[in-house]
């Protein structure tokens, strides 16, 4: 998507506050002898922030407003060393209120819904971000959390709750229990709103048949916002994205240059009117393209498509590159496995081991299916694994983003 005028005019605002506050990136900014742009080829000079730069401006650095204007804070996890801190003032949590509205309105979801929050509460963007949404747009929400299924299970009944949000691995769990338990009668849910981590097509038709929904996917991040800022609709074609708070760029991850509309590579985002803490075209590291043309839907929001994973996830093995998404692929074609998988990288008598564990049922051959699964990766994707197949049920379930790539070269 070309960056139109408006937008450009916007970026500058975003620069010049930027500047002007002497916050972290200001200051870089001022460093590149910076001070605004006004044309597309001076947008695509501009450098690219990082969550790791980010992690420099600890605690506060990225405020870009007085400390009297900023309202709450927000941190994303930092699995290793500092977290980023996210400062917001009134606006910018209004605004993404209102994003987040647009994304249950593009859903098809209204204010006679009743909305069962299952993402977390607290420093994270998630459970708050879907409250903020619900309450902006009326709808009554359970703010649940995460956790305590027995509880979830009963509210969900005796509250009739019509909307699931929840990340892909806890919706499958949920799915799983009520399944279990034989209570698919007593549960009224209709629509799902499922974020927060790439989830393949087995998954979610798993989900979806469980549990007799349609499903959307939300899009975002803390350092922009929290989720909502995009969401596919019913025609199921991408995610709308709201082009009027966010400025999205596709760049191949390599060479750092923008790829044309429809190719894969990574999602970059500048914020055009944040407050608390702009950001100009920061690296998400998250793999997607620009679906090109209208959607059937007709919604004048343009489209990403759904993630497909991280450009960091990408595994070199045995010189090759791969995707967890190939492999995701290669088990799509095996009816008979579940949805589950890991993969296991590790370092053996000086060779790189890929071990992929994989659940199916007793009807079937482990050893026949294992060699099935091999011969198949080592054809698409030019390497053969160690295919280990276990009884279903066996590879663990998170509550919380799933850890499905295990890279044991580097623990
Ligand atoms: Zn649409």
């Amino acid at each position: 998507m070309k960056i139109s005028d408006l937008q450009i005019s916007q970026v500058n605002k975003q620069i010049q506050a930027l500047v002007k506050a002497e916050s972290f990136y200001g200051r870089k900014l001022e460093e590149a002898g910076i001070s605004g742009i006004s044309t597309p080829e001076d947008f695509e000079k501009l450098p690219f922030s990082e969550k790791s730069d980010l992690r420099e401006a600890y605690p506060l650095g990225l405020m870009t407003v007085p400390e009297e204007e900023i309202v709450r804070i927000h941190s994303s996890s930092g699995t290793t060393g500092l977290p980023v801190i996210i400062p917001y003032t009134a606006k910018d949590v209004d605004d993404w209120g209102n994003m987040f509205r647009r994304c249950y309105e593009t859903a098809g979801i209204t204010k006679s819904d009743r909305i069962h929050i299952t993402p977390g509460y607290g420093l994270w963007t998630a459970g708050i971000g879907f409250q903020n949404g619900a309450e902006k747009l009326g709808a009554m929400a359970l703010p649940m959390g995460p956790g305590n299924t027995d509880k979830q299970l009963q509210m969900m009944m005796d509250m009739k709750s019509t909307v699931l949000c929840a990340t892909s691995s806890y919706a499958l769990l949920l799915a799983e229990e009520i399944e279990k338990r034989g209570i698919q009668d007593k549960v009224c849910l209709k629509k799902g709103v499922i974020g927060s981590e790439r989830w393949g097509e087995k998954m979610r038709k798993r989900i979806k048949d469980e549990l007799g929904i349609e499903l959307y996917d939300i899009y975002g991040l803390t350092e922009i916002y929290g989720p909502g800022i995009g969401i596919s609709c019913e025609h199921d074609a991408g995610m709308h994205y709201w082009d009027d708070y966010l400025y999205i760029e596709i760049i191949d991850p390599v060479t750092l240059r923008p790829v044309p509309d429809g190719e894969l590579g990574e999602i970059v985002i500048t914020t055009l009117v944040k407050e608390g803490a702009p950001l100009i075209r920061y690296r998400t590291h998250d793999l997607s393209r620009i679906v090109p043309g209208e959607c059937p839907c007709g919604s004048p929001f343009p489209r990403l498509d759904i993630i497909m994973g991280r450009t960091d996830d990408m595994i070199k093995i045995k010189g090759v590159n791969v995707f967890p998404s190939q492999i995701e692929e290669v088990l799509r074609d095996f009816p008979e496995v579940s949805s589950e998988y890991q993969i296991r990288i590790s370092h053996l008598e000086g060779r790189d081991t890929m071990r992929l564990y994989v659940e199916t049922d007793g009807t079937v051959d482990f050893l026949d299916l294992a060699k099935r699964i091999a011969t198949t990766v080592k054809s698409r994707i030019g390497f053969t694994p160690l295919v280990k197949v276990v009884e279903l049920g066996l590879l663990p379930r998170s509550e919380k983003k799933s850890r499905r790539v295990i890279d044991e070269r580097y623990e």
